[in-house]
């Protein structure tokens, strides 16, 4: 799979902003800070299509990509912002869910976990409601280049323990360095034609 064309479609605050097309789509899923924006970056090789460290505001939109003409990302907005309060924290969920829940294009969704954290209820929220649509979920260790290798394997398990999966199915990735990056385009290129 190589990535040559890489255009911004639109963003959508809801369900009736989603793009009507058939196209495989790819979603990224992960808590704000996580390294989404970078990873998606570094997937397609471009230094800013999306922007990176930027604080999360109150009103979160799906931002839509066409990719070589052909395939999707959905960028979902970032969760549990810890500097805002629990209310406002929880109103990203329902955009999410709606999507997981209507989205029928959706081939897999990319959950993103920092390597160096223990997953929570919100990653396993989304995992049980991608198990329930039947949507496989490729989950995503980010930031692996501030972990030292040695303690990699330890990290991995826990959240592989945390998904109840098995631990070689985690992407080990660095927006830094580049890791994960040609396993992620492998991956994304068995389902587009
Ligand atoms: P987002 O909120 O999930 O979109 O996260 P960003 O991509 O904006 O990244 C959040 C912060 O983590 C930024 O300061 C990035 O420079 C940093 N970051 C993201 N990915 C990596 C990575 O792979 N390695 C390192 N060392 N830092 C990263």
């Amino acid at each position: 799979m190589k990535i040559t064309n890489v255009t911004f479609l639109k963003s959508a605050a809801n369900e009736s902003g989603f793009p009507k097309f058939a196209y495989p789509e790819f979603a990224f899923f992960g808590r704000s800070n996580v390294g989404k924006s970078s990873l998606i970056n570094m997937i397609v090789s471009r230094k800013s299509l999306v922007k990176t460290g930027a604080k999360p505001g109150v009103t979160r939109l799906v931002n839509f990509f066409i990719i070589n003409e052909n395939i999707s990302f959905a960028d979902m907005p970032g969760f549990g912002y810890a500097d805002l309060p629990q209310n406002i924290r929880g109103k990203f969920m329902p955009l999410i869910k709606n999507y997981i829940l209507n989205r029928d294009n959706l081939k897999i969704a990319f959950l993103l976990v920092d390597i160096r954290r223990t997953p929570d209820d919100m990653e396993r929220n989304i995992v049980t409601e991608l198990a329930g649509r039947d949507k496989p979920v490729a989950v995503v260790a980010t930031k692996c280049d501030k972990l030292p290798k040695s303690r990699r394997l330890e990290a991995a398990r826990k959240i592989a323990a945390e998904f109840m999966i098995d631990v070689d199915s985690i992407f080990f990735t660095s927006a830094k360095t580049g890791e994960g990056k040609r396993e992620i385009h492998r991956l994304i290129g068995e389902y587009c034609i």
